[in-house]
Formats: C-alpha cells, sequence, structure tokens
C-alpha cells in the first residue's frame, strides 16, 4: 500500500477516497478516529492518511487527485455563512454544510 494522500481535514481526505473510489482505485483510510477532541491541536503525524491497497493504482491516484484539487480554473469559494475557505471540487461548506449555489446576495 502507499499513502496517497493526507489532510488535517476528514473532509477532504473523505473527498479524495470518493474521487478515487467512483476512478475504480481501491483505498483505504489509517489515522481515521485519532484526532485529538475538539478544540486540541492534532500533530501532523495523527491526520487522516489514505492509502492505495495496489500500489500499481499509486500513479494514476495521485494523477487524479491532482487534478481534482488543483484546478486552476476552479478557484477556492468563501462560505456566506462561516467565511470558511473551500476547495472548489466541493458543492457544500465542509464545515457548516451551508450550499456554494444560491450564496451571492
Ligand atoms: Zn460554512
Amino acid at each position: 500500500m502507499k499513502l496517497v494522500y493526507t489532510h488535517e481535514n476528514r473532509f477532504l481526505v473523505g473527498n479524495a477516497q470518493n474521487i478515487l473510489e467512483q476512478a475504480g482505485i481501491r483505498v483505504v483510510w489509517k489515522n481515521e478516529f485519532s484526532s485529538g477532541a475538539i478544540g486540541e491541536i492534532s500533530p501532523f503525524d495523527t491526520w487522516p492518511e489514505l492509502w492505495v491497497v495496489e500500489d500499481t493504482d499509486y500513479e494514476q491516484a495521485i494523477d487524479i487527485l491532482s487534478n481534482a484539487f488543483n484546478t486552476p480554473s476552479a478557484p477556492e469559494w468563501q462560505c456566506a455563512q462561516c467565511n470558511e475557505q473551500n476547495a472548489a471540487v466541493f458543492e457544500t461548506c465542509w464545515n457548516c454544510q451551508t450550499e456554494k449555489v444560491g450564496l451571492a446576495q
């Protein structure tokens, strides 16, 4: 297995998992339940991690994620409800689940 993605934000890791599984790549979580209590700062090594099961899928997985998360034409957007920054791939705010669409008023 190879580590393909990790982030302190579990929602981002879950999103990466969805993207890869839709592409037919098997992935598993590590450190899924190791986050500290709310308000604690988790050290880097307890971030949730996403691993590809088959090493041969690794290169493709990296390509897919780099395309999904680093698309120049899809900038981050700011939630009008809580002002959090959200990656363009998300249709709802990772923090408060406010929908991206309909925010402009
Ligand atoms: Zn929000």
